[in-house]
């Protein structure tokens, strides 16, 4: 997708903060972390979001990889939170499938945080 941010981070035509890479996945920290790491994971291919008929082995990817990615930016002791945000409700506002992984500092056990 010519306009898609985060295929403009996949195709490296904007800079990012990468983390990881192999041939179906990218992962680069958000540049508006929300914890101290918050890194998130795509598809190199566009896919709107989860309800996208995306593949099941891309959704194997992006979870493959989450582990991982957790290792590299040392949380994977401590913990962390893996989001995928479908929708206006959510909150998404890429159109771009990726999931966040959250951590660094503890969350408590609450998921949602009403505007
Ligand atoms: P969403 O709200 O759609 O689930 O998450 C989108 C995330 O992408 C947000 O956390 C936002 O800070 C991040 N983001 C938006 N544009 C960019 C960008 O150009 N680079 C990076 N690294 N993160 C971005
Ligand atoms: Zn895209």
């Amino acid at each position: 997708m010519d306009d898609c941010i985060f295929c403009k981070v996949a195709r490296r035509e904007i800079p990012a903060s990468v983390v990881y890479e192999d041939d179906t996945v990218l992962a680069f920290d958000d540049i508006h972390p929300q914890a101290p790491v918050h890194t998130l994971v795509i598809p190199k291919t566009h896919y709107a979001g989860l309800a996208d008929a995306v593949p099941d082995s891309v959704l194997a990817a992006l979870l493959a990889v989450v582990p991982t990615v957790a290792g590299i930016k040392g949380v994977a002791d401590s913990g962390y939170r893996t989001i995928i945000n479908t929708g206006p409700d959510a909150g998404q506002s890429v159109s771009h499938l990726h999931l966040h992984i959250i951590g660094g500092t503890p969350m408590g056990e609450g998921m949602v945080s009403p505007v």
